[in-house]
């Protein structure tokens, strides 16, 4: 507390990112990063970017990396926004398109960035409840038609619970109005992509990110796709904060991960195989593990709490994450979908917790 804050700074709740220990052989599950490194299409494009041009701004329209956005999903550039890490992208969207009278809809278990970003904003929130399998249900927003506009993470997170196209289609036809934000930061690792509704949905907005499936959380690079008018809303915020979110280094390097199609389809395939053996290896122990369609799983043990795991699999150099809050899933473990070695890994760890009884 200082009396020189600004008063909107006190009532703030800033969102508390995973840990980032420094502790010799740890196995990390705990952030959803990817367990590869990235192409060396783009070592090589950063290494190069990283000379005397470093003396010069960046393009702020970042028009390259656009352009390469464009053309991997086949939209206009005009359609596209850049950020720096889908989290800046979210806050201009949240400050630009979601800023009404009428609430947000959020589900109540969700991304915990959104509530954050919403009170930053002075963002009144309605929170709908995920239902008793912890799934989005459409027809609990089509019920509350007085919304200022509605934010869903397909899949989510952290259930990795995938929402159906047909589902989503429901609820950008019904709900016309107001804008629908659609986070697909792990939609690569087998969920159903809603840009494919996008010709007929001026009211969709979908975000993504290269941390997770490009294998980039260290660039820090995300954006969205949508209707040019929501694009140019978004950047009208943007050119009023930063012209340059994306360095060089975050432009030449996104850009290349764009291109290198064959790097992408290769690691998600790895993870997804990773996926199934990390499930088929938690449910072995009894464990319930909710069917994921993300790089991690959400899982709680018949026998043993979601605390006391996560804090003795800790003990055991095995980082997974363990939310206290809401009370409904302070039982289960997020956990990263790592290199197959490292999934071997923290199911001996817990072979040896639960031998113990923890
Ligand atoms: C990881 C994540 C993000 C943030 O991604 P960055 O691009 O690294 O900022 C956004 N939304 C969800 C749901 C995420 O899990």
């Amino acid at each position: 507390m200082s009396g020189f804050w600004s008063e909107v700074v006190h009532g703030l709740t800033p969102y508390v990112p995973g840990e980032q220990p420094k502790i010799e052989g740890l196995v990390k599950l705990n952030t959803n990063e990817c367990p590869y490194p990235p192409s060396r299409a783009v070592l090589d494009a950063i290494a190069e970017a990283g000379g005397d041009a470093l003396r010069l701004y960046p393009d702020p329209e970042c028009r390259a990396l656009r352009d390469a956005i464009a053309a991997h999903h086949g939209v206009d550039a005009a359609q596209v926004f850049v950020g720096n890490g889908s989290d800046e992208v979210l806050a201009h969207v949240f400050m630009a398109l979601l800023r009404h009278p009428a609430p947000l809809l959020l589900p109540d278990i969700s991304y915990s960035f959104y509530p954050v970003y919403a009170r930053l904003y002075g963002i009144n929130v309605d929170s709908v409840p995920l239902d008793a399998d912890l799934r989005v249900r459409v027809d609990d927003y089509l019920a509350r038609p007085r919304n200022g506009g509605i934010v869903l993470a397909n899949p989510n997170a952290p259930t990795g619970v995938a929402l159906p196209l047909h589902d989503i289609a429901r609820l950008l036809r019904g709900n016309a109005h107001s804008v629908v934000v659609v986070d697909e930061a792990y939609v690569d690792f087998g969920a159903h992509s809603a840009l494919a509704l996008l010709p007929e949905s001026p009211n969709l907005l979908v975000v993504r990110t290269l941390s997770k499936s490009r294998a980039l959380a260290g660039l820090r690079v995300g954006y969205c796709i949508g209707a040019p008018e929501l694009i140019e809303g978004i950047t009208r915020v943007k050119d009023s904060f930063n012209s340059y979110p994306l360095d060089r280094l975050a432009l030449a390097g996104a850009t290349a991960a764009m291109r290198d199609q064959a790097w992408f389809e290769a690691t998600c395939a790895r993870i997804v195989a990773s996926r199934a053996r990390l499930d088929a290896g938690l449910r072995a122990r009894g464990f319930d593990v909710l069917p994921s369609a993300a790089n991690f799983v959400f899982a709680r043990h018949a026998a043993s709490g979601g605390a006391q795991l996560a804090a003795a699999l800790r003990q055991r150099r095995v980082l997974v994450r363990h939310f206290r809050h809401p009370e409904r899933i302070a039982d289960y473990l997020r956990i990263t979908v790592g290199t197959d070695t490292q999934c071997d890994a923290l199911l001996d760890a817990l072979d040896d917790c639960l031998r113990r009884s923890v």
